[in-house]
């Protein structure tokens, strides 16, 4: 059999649809879309054109859609751009309310603004299935009214595919005048999005997590004058300088059309295939048990711990399948993932993520539990 891929959080393939519309923007419509002549024109209505792809997935106007390189740097740009208005504006320093299991482009951007004293932040915890309290969030609203305030919360978590109210929280920020940002990157096409209805402010999120190529993100902001540009030096984007990733852009508007149309039941299937993965290891190995809530949960994620078998050892055992443990982000890296660690679970270091692509089989499932299975016998 050939290698199978089941990593879909870190990366995807790009769908040769998503393939076959980008391809000439490399070699015959290669033109920046800055340009006067009638080259630059098409290509600033085919961008205009993906714009709208974008806002439509997100109920968004197109205007409020801004293409960045990736979604880190869209977080960096709602981070230290709200954080850099408000300082600006009024000279005081705003709070950021954050969970505990964001993912590291938030976390560390947080810790690099919390350093220079620009900002203030409270973390909320969340709970053994990976949920903030709710209660507690419109609390620390209520005590901290009047003042400026982002409230950053993950839609889905990469690491155990936990899906957080955002329709909840969207309405607690609503209620307090906070600002609500949400990093939707895994969460795009898997859980309804409407931007206007869930009162979300920002939203970040990414081309290569939805089958298109890396080297761009999504960057909605209801109101770009309440975040100011990071880097300087030229705005095609207005948020985000330098020339537009054309092809990738091309990409991401293609990628979002495809999840518009199919998302639904590509969820269906996806949420089929882990189900039954789920059940085979269940079946077949003592102990394992799932990280997360199995039943609010993005459809292509699996998060087991299986005790007394670090995540390693499937990671290098298994030659032919590509699994993760912590986020991707942190591979190389062996200390156990911050998210296992802030839902509680045990033996943090024998947590594996399973990520089920567009591509996956039922056969691949069952040969992958089966993998699974002969090295845990291996083991004991
Ligand atoms: N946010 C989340 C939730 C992610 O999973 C990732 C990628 N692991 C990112 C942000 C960063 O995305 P990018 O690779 O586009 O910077």
């Amino acid at each position: 059999m050939k290698s199978i891929f089941l990593d879909s959080h870190s990366t995807t393939p790009v769908d040769p649809r998503v393939w076959k519309v980008i391809k000439p923007y490399f070699s015959k419509y290669y033109y920046n879309p800055a340009s006067l002549h009638f080259g630059g024109e098409k290509i600033t209505h085919d961008i205009e054109n993906a714009r709208c792809q974008v806002a439509s997935i997100i109920k968004a106007k197109p205007d409020d859609v801004y293409f960045t390189n990736s979604a880190t740097e869209a977080n960096n740009i709602v981070l230290k751009g709200i954080v850099k208005h408000f300082s600006n504006k009024d000279n005081r320093v705003p709070i950021v309310i954050t969970s505990n299991v964001e993912h590291s482009s938030i976390i560390e951007t947080l810790k690099a603004i919390h350093k220079d004293k620009v900002v203030s932040h409270i973390e909320l915890k969340v709970n053994r299935l990976g949920i903030i309290d709710y209660k507690e969030l419109e609390k620390i609203l209520d005590k901290l009214k009047n003042l400026p305030i982002l409230v950053s919360i993950i839609a889905a978590n990469n690491e155990i595919g936990t899906i957080a109210n955002i329709d909840l929280i969207g309405q607690i920020c609503k209620r307090y005048n906070a600002l609500f940002h949400t990093d939707v990157t895994q969460a795009i096409g898997r859980v309804d999005i409407d931007v206007e209805k869930h009162n979300i402010f920002a939203l970040t999120c990414s081309g290569h997590k939805i089958y298109s190529i890396k080297g761009c993100g999504v960057l909605y902001i209801k109101d770009h004058k309440k975040v100011e540009p990071i880097i300087d030096g030229g705005y095609q984007n207005i948020l985000s300088s330098g020339t537009i990733n054309v092809p990738a852009v091309i990409g991401i508007g293609k990628a979002c059309e495809i999840l518009r149309m199919e998302g639904k039941a590509e969820n269906e299937r996806l949420g089929k295939l882990r189900d039954l993965l789920w059940e085979y290891l269940y079946h077949s190995i003592p102990r394992v048990f799932v990280n997360g809530d199995i039943n609010n949960r993005l459809p292509h994620n699996l998060n087991i711990t299986i005790p007394g078998v670090k995540s390693e050892v499937f990671i290098k055992g298994l030659n032919d399948i590509m699994i993760s443990g912590g986020s991707a982000c942190q591979s190389g890296n062996i200390e156990p993932s911050h998210v296992i660690k802030a839902i509680g679970a045990p033996y943090p270091e024998c947590a594996i993520r399973f990520g089920i692509s567009r591509y996956t089989t039922k056969r691949q499932i069952k040969y992958v539990s089966k993998r699974i299975m002969k090295i845990y016998e291996n083991v004991y």
